[in-house]
C-alpha cells in the first residue's frame, strides 16, 4: 500500500488546505512510492506561525549551550537508530544508490550533528571586548543570537544530506525552520521530521511539500520568514534572492556547479582514472560538485582517455536497491533525455565519445532511465559540454599544452564550486589550489566532503557556507551591548558636544 504523507506543521501531520496530494515516483521502476501534499500558500502560513510560535518560546531560543549539544547528539542518534528505513526512503524517491546513503550521506549527516554538537560549546555566541577607555569607560559585549524563522529549500539529488547542510546550523544556533523538500523527493524530509518530533519542541520543524512556484515562492516571499538558505539551480537561486530582496530577507545560495580538474603531465594516471570517474560518477553525476571538466596535458591525453574508458565499463549500473551497484538512474526521463541531448550537441560539434553516450536497460528497472558512464573526447572550452551543467554520467576531457592553459580554462566558466588538481608534486599542486577560484578545491581525490570543513560556491555557484563552524554565523545576527559605568554627567566628554552648559 503506498504511504500518504500530510505535511508536518506544529508537531503534527496536517492535511493540505487544497485537499491534493501528488505522487512521488521511483526513478529506477517509475513505480509510484508515495504520495505527499501538493501544498500552497495557506500550508506555508500555517508552517511559519508554528515556527514563530516556537522561536517565541525562551525554552528553545535560549536553550542552555550544555543542553542544546546534548540535543545535536540525540538527533545524530536518533538518525542513527532509523538509518535503515530513512535510506530505503532516501533510495526509492531519488534513485541514490543504497550504498551511497548508507556508506556516505547518514555517517556524514550524523557527523555533521556531532560536528557542531562539539562546536556550539566553543563558538563566541557571547564575547567581551577588550576595555576601551575613551572617550569614557565603558563594557561592551557582542552577542550573537538566532535569527528566527528560517525556510530551507531542498533539491532532489541528496534529499536528507543537503537537508542537514542547513538543519543541523539552524538547529544548533536556536532557529526555527519551514522545509520544503523537492516534491520529487519529499518521503525521507517528512519521516525525518515525524522521528524528530520525539525530542523537538512542536514548531521547530517544519516541513511542508509542494511545486516551488507554490511553496518555494510562498517561502521567498513570506513577510515573517527572516533568512532563506536554498540548494537548487542557479536560475532558481537568482529568483530566490530577488524575491527575498522584498523584505531583505538574509539569504544563502547554494548552486550549481561544473568542476575543473587540472591533470598535470606528472600524475599518476591510474589514480586520476579512478579518481575522476568516482568524480563523476557518484549519484549518476547528479551532485553540483562533481568534477566534470577534466584538463588534461597532451602529454598524457591518449593515455588517460583509454583508461577512463576501460574503467567505465566496469562500473556496476543497476537498481539503485541493490548493495552490488555503483551507479544508479537519472532522476527522470525528462532528464536522462536532457542528458542525452548534451551527449548529441557534443557529437555535433566534432567532440568524440570516447565511450557511453547512450541509454540503457537494466533487468528489473525497465520503468527507469539508465545512462552509460560517459567519456567524451576533443572537447574544446566552447562547447555546451564544457559549459553548462549537465547533471549526468558525462566526463568532458579537455587537451592543453601548458599548465597556464590550463589554468586559463578552469577559470574560463560562470561557476565556482569545486575544483581540482591530479599531481604528484603536492607542493606544485597547493599552489595552483591557491590560485583556483572556487569554495571546495581538491588535491588527488575528489568529492572530500568533510563536517568540519566550509563547503560553499565563487562566482555563481552562490555564497555562504555550509558545514562546521563556518555555517553557524549564517544562521545569527550580531549584537554589540555596551554599557556605560561614568554616573557623572560632567565627565561624559561626548555629552559635551550637546549639553554645551556642562563645563
Ligand atoms: P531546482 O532549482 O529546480 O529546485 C531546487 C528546489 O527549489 C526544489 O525544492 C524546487 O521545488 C524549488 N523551487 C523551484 N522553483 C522555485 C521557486 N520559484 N521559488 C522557490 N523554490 C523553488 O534544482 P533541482 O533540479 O532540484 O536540483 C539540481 C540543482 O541543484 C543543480 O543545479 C545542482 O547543481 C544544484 N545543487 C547545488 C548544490 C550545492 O550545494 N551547491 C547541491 C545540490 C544541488
Amino acid at each position: 500500500m503506498t504511504t500518504i504523507y500530510d505535511n508536518f506543521i506544529d508537531g503534527q501531520w496536517q492535511k493540505p488546505a487544497s485537499g491534493k496530494y501528488m505522487v512521488v515516483t521511483n526513478p529506477a521502476t517509475g513505480e509510484v512510492v508515495a504520495e505527499a501534499t501538493e501544498g500552497g500558500a495557506d500550508d506555508v502560513n500555517a508552517a511559519v506561525s508554528a515556527a514563530r510560535v516556537a522561536f517565541d518560546n525562551p525554552e528553545w531560543r535560549d536553550m542552555p549551550i550544555a543542553e542544546r549539544s546534548k540535543l545535536l547528539y540525540q538527533l545524530a542518534q536518533l538518525i542513527g537508530a532509523n538509518a535503515t528505513e530513512l535510506a530505503e526512503l532516501e533510495v526509492s524517491s531519488s534513485g541514490g544508490t543504497i550504498s551511497r546513503i548508507m556508506g556516505l550521506d547518514i555517517p556524514l549527516a550524523m557527523d555533521l550533528l556531532m560536528t557542531l554538537a562539539e562546536e556550539v560549546k566553543q563558538f563566541p555566541f557571547v564575547e567581551t571586548l577588550p576595555p576601551k577607555p575613551l572617550p569614557e569607560p565603558v563594557h561592551t559585549q557582542v552577542w550573537r543570537e538566532a535569527i528566527g524563522v528560517c525556510g530551507l529549500i531542498i533539491p532532489w539529488n541528496f534529499p536528507l544530506l543537503l537537508l542537514l547542510f542547513k538543519l543541523a546550523p539552524a538547529l544548533a544556533t536556536g532557529n526555527t525552520v519551514v522545509v520544503k523538500p523537492s516534491e520529487l523527493t519529499p518521503t525521507s524530509t517528512l519521516r525525518l521530521a515525524e522521528i524528530f518530533s520525539s525530542i523537538l519542541p512542536a514548531g521547530v520543524f517544519n516541513v511542508v511539500n509542494g511545486m516551488g512556484p507554490e511553496v518555494g515562492e510562498a517561502m521567498s516571499l513570506h513577510p515573517d520568514i527572516d533568512k532563506i538558505s536554498f540548494t537548487g539551480s542557479t536560475a532558481i537561486g537568482r529568483r530566490v534572492q530577488k524575491n527575498a530582496a522584498e523584505t531583505l530577507k538574509r539569504v544563502t545560495l547554494e548552486l550549481g556547479g561544473k568542476g575543473p580538474a587540472i591533470v598535470l603531465p606528472d600524475a599518476d594516471l591510474e589514480r586520476v582514472a579512478y579518481g575522476s570517474l568516482y568524480g563523476v560518477l557518484l549519484n549518476a553525476g547528479q551532485a553540483c560538485e562533481s568534477g566534470t571538466r577534466l584538463l588534461v596535458h597532451e602529454s598524457i591525453y591518449e593515455p588517460l582517455i583509454e583508461r577512463l574508458v576501460a574503467l567505465s565499463a566496469q562500473v556496476p549500473l543497476g537498481n539503485p536497491a541493490d548493495p552490488a551497484t555503483g551507479m544508479g538512474p537519472m532522476s527522470s526521463h525528462t532528464h536522462g533525455g536532457k542528458v542525452l541531448g548534451y551527449i548529441e550537441s557534443a557529437r555535433e560539434v566534432g567532440a568524440r565519445i570516447a565511450c557511453g553516450g547512450n541509454r540503457v536497460s537494466v533487468p528489473g528497472c525497465e520503468g527507469g532511465f539508465f545512462v552509460e558512464p560517459t567519456v567524451i573526447a576533443d572537447v574544446t572550452n566552447d562547447m555546451k559540454v564544457a559549459r553548462e551543467e549537465i547533471f549526468g554520467p558525462v566526463i568532458s576531457v579537455i587537451k592543453d599544452k601548458r599548465v597556464d592553459d590550463a589554468f586559463a580554462l578552469a577559470h574560463d566558466y560562470d561557476y565556482g564550486l569545486s575544483a581540482g588538481v591530479w599531481s604528484e608534486d603536492v607542493a606544485g599542486a597547493q599552489d595552483i589550489a591557491r590560485k583556483l577560484r572556487a569554495g571546495s578545491i581538491w588535491i588527488n581525490d575528489w568529492h572530500m566532503m568533510r563536517a568540519d570543513a566550509p563547503f560553499g560556491g565563487y562566482k555563481q555557484s552562490g555564497y555562504g557556507r555550509e558545514m562546521g563552524r563556518y555555517s553557524l554565523g549564517s544562521y545569527l545576527e550580531t549584537k554589540a551591548v555596551t554599557t556605560a559605568f561614568e554616573r557623572d554627567s560632567g565627565k561624559k566628554a561626548m555629552h559635551n558636544l550637546v549639553h554645551k552648559h556642562i563645563a
